[in-house]
C-alpha cells in the first residue's frame, strides 16, 4: 500500500461541526484550511472569520489553546478554490441538504487533488447517493466521515463506504483518524443515520414513549437514565436540551423520511413525540433558547409539563430503591427491574429491553458486527456499555427469552421477533455476541475479529468490550515484578519497567511512594528505562490527603514534614535516576501528580491532559518540589535567553501555582510550563503506553544520562518584593482573600529563594527545604483545615 500522508486538510463548511473539526485538526498539529460561502457583504471570508472567532468562546473549548484559532487558514469558494489542490483530505461539513451538497461537489471536483480523499460529515444522508454526482476519478476516494459533536471530546468517528469506495482508502483514512486525530473508528453501513444515531435516537424515542406509558416526570427519568444507568450524566432530557431540540427533530425526521415499515419494523414508534412538537412550536429549543424540557428560573430548575404547557418545579429524584437495583450484578439487575412493582423499575427494564430488541433486529443491516454497535454507543453516546455487552453480561439466553416473552405479550415497541441467531447456533452456544474469536456479524453469520490494521499495533491495550476475552488486560498483562495494594511494577519486554498506581484516582500514598522508589532502584539495576502509566485516567490526583491528615492528627507538623521529605526524595530519585523515567499522562495530573510528571525525565501526554499545581485550593503550597521546579525552570529559561533578569521568567510559573491554574488540555498545560516543548503529545489515549515505552527505549539507546546537579540563580528579596506588591494590590482590590494572600506570599518566598540577594546561586535541596517548611506551616493552620475538609467532603474548593 502506498503511504498516505495527511499534510493538509480542507474542511468545507464553517458551521457548528466544520469549525470544530478544523479546531481539532489544529489541536493535533494538522494544517487546515476552512471554507465557507463568500459573505454577501464585507470581506469575502466573513462567514469563516466569524466562525473562527466563535471557536474561542465556545464551551467546552474545541481548541486546546484558544489563540491557536489563528492557525486555521480561512477561505471561501469564490477566491480560494486553488487551495484545495494542496489538501490530501477534504471533509465536507455543510448544511444537511442533499441538493446543496451535490452542487458543492460539482463545483469543487475539478480542484480536488488526484490523490486526495473526499469525505462527507453528513449525519444521515446516503453516502452512495452523494457519490453519484462525482467524476469517476474521485468516486473511489469518496466516503462518509461522521464526527460526533463536540468533535474534540467525542471519541466516535463513523466511516462509511459506497460500493465504489476503494477499500484501501478507508484503511488509510482509518489510520489517520485513529492515530492522527485520536478517535475511535466504527465502520458503518450506508443506512439512514448510520449506527450510533440510528440506535441512539431510536433509544431516545423509545425512552420518551415509555415515559408517557409509565407516567414519569423528566427529572426522575434523568435521574434514572444518567450515571446510575451507566450513561452520560445529563440523562435523557437534559442531553436533548444540550443537543438542541431542533437538531434532534432533524435527526428524527431523517429517520422518518428515509425509513418505512418495510425497512424498519419499529417505524411506528418514530413519530415525533407530542411534547417535542409542542416545545418546538413554542420555540423552546433547549439550552440555546434557555428553555426546553427544563428551564432555569433564578437558581431553580423547572420542568415542562405538557398538559398545562407550563414549567413546574423540578429536581425530584427516583426512589433510592432503584439506584440500589441498578448497582446489582447485571443478571439480577435486569430481573429486579422487570419484576419491580413500581413504574420506574418497569420503565428501566422497558427501555433496556427496547434497546436490545432494536439492536438485535438491525444488526444485520446497519453494521458489520456487534462490536461496532457497542463501540458506537460507548464512543458516540457516552455509554459505559453498549446494548449487546449488557445483554451478554446479564445472561444471553435468559434475557433473550424475557425479551421474546415481552414481544409476544405486546409489551415491546413492535412485534418483530428476535432474529434466529439470537436463540440458535454459535451466539447461543457462546452465550453472547462477543467472544475470543471476535464479535458476531449477523450479515456474515460468523464471529469476526477486530480489523488488523498496522495502526492498531500502537494500541497495546485497546479498550475491550465485555466478552472480548482474547484482548489482553493490562492489570495482569506482562510479567509482574512486584505488586502491592497500591502499586504494580511490571514489564512487557524485559527492557522497560512499568509502574502502575492502583489507588483510587491514582493518589500517591506512602505505599505508592515506597513502591515507586523501589521501582526506580530496580529499573536502574535491570532495565533500560521506566514508565509511569496507570491505565485509565487520571494520571494522578496527587498526594493522598486522607492518608496525610491522620499523620498530622497524631504526629503534628513534624510527622507531615517527614512524609513531605520522603516525597521530595522520591522526586529527586526520579529526576536523577540512572535510567530515563517517562511519565505517561492522561487526564488529571494534579498537585503531587503534577510533581511526579515534572520530575520525570520526559512526559508523554494525551491531548486531554489537565496538569496543574492545585494545592492553594486546599490551603497549602506544593510541597514535593513543585515550587522548586518553577524556580529552576525560570533559571533555565533565563539561561537560554540573553536576559539577566529572572523575574519575567518566574511570573508565569508563580501565577500558575498561586492561582492553582490547571491546563485544560495538554497544549495549555504546556503553556503553563508543566510540559516542555520536547515532551510528546499523543492524540489517542490507547497509544500512550506504546509511545512512552518507545520514548524510554530511544532515550536509553541514545545514551541518555541524568542531568547534572547544579546550582541556579533565584530572584531573591527584590523579586519577592515585586511579587508581594502585586499580591497586596490583589488583596486590597478584593480579588483574593487575606488567606490567599498569605499563601501567595509564601509561594513567592519559595520561588524567589527567600531572603537572599537577587541572582544568588542556590541548590534544589535549599529550595526544597523552604518549600517543605511552608507546607508544614500551612498544614497546621485552621483555615487550611477548613479547605481540606471542604474539598474532601464536597470535592469543591472552599474560599476562606
Ligand atoms: P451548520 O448549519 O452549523 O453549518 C452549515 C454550514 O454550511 C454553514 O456554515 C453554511 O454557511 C454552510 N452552507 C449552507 N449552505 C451551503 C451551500 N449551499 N453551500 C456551501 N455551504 C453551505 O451545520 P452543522 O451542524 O455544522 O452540520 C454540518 C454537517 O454536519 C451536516 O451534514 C450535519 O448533518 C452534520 N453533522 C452535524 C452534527 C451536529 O451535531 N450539528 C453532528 C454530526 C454531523
Amino acid at each position: 500500500m502506498s503511504r498516505f500522508q495527511v499534510k493538509k486538510v480542507a474542511v468545507l463548511g464553517a458551521g457548528v461541526m466544520g469549525a470544530q473539526i478544523a479546531a481539532h485538526l489544529v489541536n493535533v498539529k494538522v494544517p487546515v484550511v476552512l471554507f465557507d460561502l463568500p459573505a454577501k457583504e464585507g470581506p469575502k471570508n466573513g462567514i469563516v472569520t466569524k466562525a473562527v472567532e466563535g471557536l474561542k468562546k465556545l464551551k467546552p473549548s474545541p481548541l486546546g489553546v484558544a489563540d491557536d484559532a489563528a492557525l486555521i487558514q480561512q477561505a471561501n469558494y469564490e477566491e480560494h478554490m486553488h487551495l484545495l489542490k494542496e489538501c490530501d483530505l477534504v471533509i465536507e461539513a455543510i448544511a444537511e441538504r442533499m441538493d446543496w451538497k451535490l452542487d458543492l461537489y460539482t463545483k469543487i471536483a475539478p480542484h480536488v487533488a488526484k490523490h486526495a480523499i473526499l469525505a462527507s460529515n453528513t449525519s444521515g444522508l446516503s453516502i452512495t447517493k452523494l457519490s453519484e454526482v462525482l467524476p469517476e476519478s474521485i468516486k473511489p476516494r469518496f466516503c462518509g466521515i461522521h464526527f460526533f459533536n463536540p468533535p474534540r471530546y467525542m471519541t466516535l468517528v463513523e466511516l462509511i463506504n459506497t460500493p465504489t469506495t476503494q477499500p484501501e482508502v478507508l484503511d488509510q483514512l482509518e489510520a489517520f483518524v485513529t492515530s492522527g486525530l485520536g478517535k475511535g473508528v466504527v465502520r458503518a453501513h450506508d443506512t439512514p443515520n448510520f449506527v450510533a444515531n440510528r440506535v441512539g435516537i431510536a433509544g431516545m424515542l423509545s425512552t420518551m414513549k415509555e415515559v408517557e406509558n409509565f407516567g414519569l416526570t423528566y427529572d426522575v427519568v434523568d435521574d434514572l437514565t444518567g450515571k446510575k444507568l451507566g450513561r452520560a450524566s445529563s440523562g435523557t432530557f437534559r442531553t436533548a436540551d444540550v443537543v438542541g431540540l431542533d437538531t434532534m427533530a432533524h435527526v428524527i425526521k431523517t429517520l422518518q423520511d428515509n425509513l418505512s415499515l418495510e425497512t424498519d419494523p419499529f417505524y411506528e414508534s418514530f413519530g415525533t413525540p407530542a411534547v417535542l412538537k409542542k416545545l418546538l412550536e413554542l420555540g423552546n429549543l433547549g439550552q440555546k433558547t434557555k428553555a426546553g424540557f427544563f428551564k432555569k428560573v433564578g437558581r431553580d430548575v423547572m420542568r415542562f409539563e405538557l398538559e398545562s404547557e407550563e414549567y413546574v418545579p423540578a429536581g425530584q429524584k427516583a426512589d433510592e430503591v432503584y439506584a440500589r437495583m441498578l448497582k446489582k450484578p447485571a443478571a439480577e439487575r435486569l430481573r429486579l427491574l422487570r419484576n419491580a412493582e413500581g413504574a420506574p423499575g418497569q420503565f428501566l427494564w422497558a427501555i433496556l429491553r427496547n434497546s436490545f430488541h432494536y439492536a438485535a433486529v438491525h444488526l444485520g443491516t446497519i453494521a458489520d458486527n456487534a462490536r461496532d454497535v457497542d463501540q458506537a454507543m460507548r464512543w458516540g453516546f457516552g455509554m459505559k456499555q453498549g446494548p449487546f455487552e449488557l445483554w451478554q453480561e446479564a445472561g444471553w439466553l435468559e434475557v433473550a427469552k424475557m425479551i421474546q416473552e415481552d414481544i409476544d405479550a405486546g409489551k415491546a415497541l413492535c412485534k418483530a421477533p428476535l432474529p434466529e441467531w439470537v436463540f440458535k447456533g454459535p451466539v447461543a452456544d457462546a452465550g453472547g455476541v462477543h467472544t475470543a474469536q471476535g464479535s458476531w456479524s449477523a450479515s456474515q453469520n460468523k464471529f469476526v475479529p477486530r480489523r488488523q490494521l498496522p495502526v492498531y499495533e500502537r494500541q497495546i491495550f485497546p479498550e475491550a468490550l465485555l466478552g472480548e476475552t482474547s484482548l489482553p488486560d493490562w492489570r495482569i498483562a506482562g510479567t509482574t515484578i512486584a505488586e502491592s495494594k497500591a502499586l504494580r511494577t511490571w514489564t512487557l519486554d524485559g527492557q522497560v519497567l512499568i509502574a502502575s498506581i492502583k489507588n483510587k484516582m491514582h493518589a500517591i500514598s506512602p505505599e505508592v511512594m515506597e513502591g515507586l522508589a523501589e521501582a526506580v532502584e530496580l529499573a536502574e539495576r535491570e532495565y533500560d528505562g521506566m514508565v509511569i502509566w496507570s491505565g485509565d485516567a487520571p494520571f494522578s490526583v496527587g498526594a493522598d490527603l486522607e492518608a496525610t491528615m491522620p499523620a498530622f492528627a497524631v504526629g503534628g507538623p513534624d510527622a507531615v514534614e517527614s512524609i513531605e521529605q520522603e516525597l521530595q526524595n522520591l522526586m529527586l530519585r526520579i529526576r536523577y535516576a540512572q535510567v530515563p523515567v517517562v511519565a505517561a499522562i492522561h487526564g488529571m495530573a494534579l498537585g503531587g501528580g503534577c510533581e511526579l510528571a515534572v520530575y520525570s525525565a520526559k512526559r508523554v501526554a494525551h491531548m486531554e491532559s489537565y496538569i496543574g499545581l492545585v494545592e492553594v485550593g486546599v490551603g497549602l503550597v506544593p510541597g514535593a518540589g513543585g515550587l522548586t521546579y518553577i524556580a529552576r525552570r525560570a533559571a533555565e529559561n533565563m539561561a537560554a535567553s540573553t536576559s539577566k533578569d529572572i523575574l519575567p521568567f518566574l511570573t508565569e510559573g508563580f501565577t500558575a501555582a498561586a492561582m492553582a491554574k490547571v491546563g485544560t488540555s495538554a497544549l495549555e498545560s504546556r503553556k503553563l510550563g508543566y510540559l516542555l516543548d520536547s515532551d510528546v503529545i499523543v492524540p489517542h489515549k490507547d497509544e500512550l503506553l506504546f509511545v512512552a515505552i518507545n520514548e524510554a527505549k530511544s532515550m536509553a539507546a541514545s545514551g541518555w544520562r541524568a542531568p547534572h546537579k547544579r546550582l541556579f540563580p533565584v530572584a531573591g528579596r527584590s523579586g519577592l518584593a515585586t511579587i508581594k506588591a502585586q499580591l497586596v494590590n490583589m488583596r486590597d482590590g478584593g480579588f483574593i482573600s487575606a488567606y490567599d494572600f498569605k499563601i501567595g506570599a509564601m509561594i513567592a518566598e519559595v520561588v524567589c529563594g527567600g531572603d537572599v540577594d537577587a541572582g544568588s546561586m542556590v541548590s534544589e535541596e535549599y529550595l526544597l527545604t523552604l518549600e517543605r517548611k511552608a507546607f508544614c506551616h500551612l498544614i497546621a493552620q485552621p483555615k487550611t483545615h477548613e479547605r481540606i475538609l471542604g474539598m474532601l467532603s464536597t470535592g469543591k474548593p472552599v474560599r476562606n
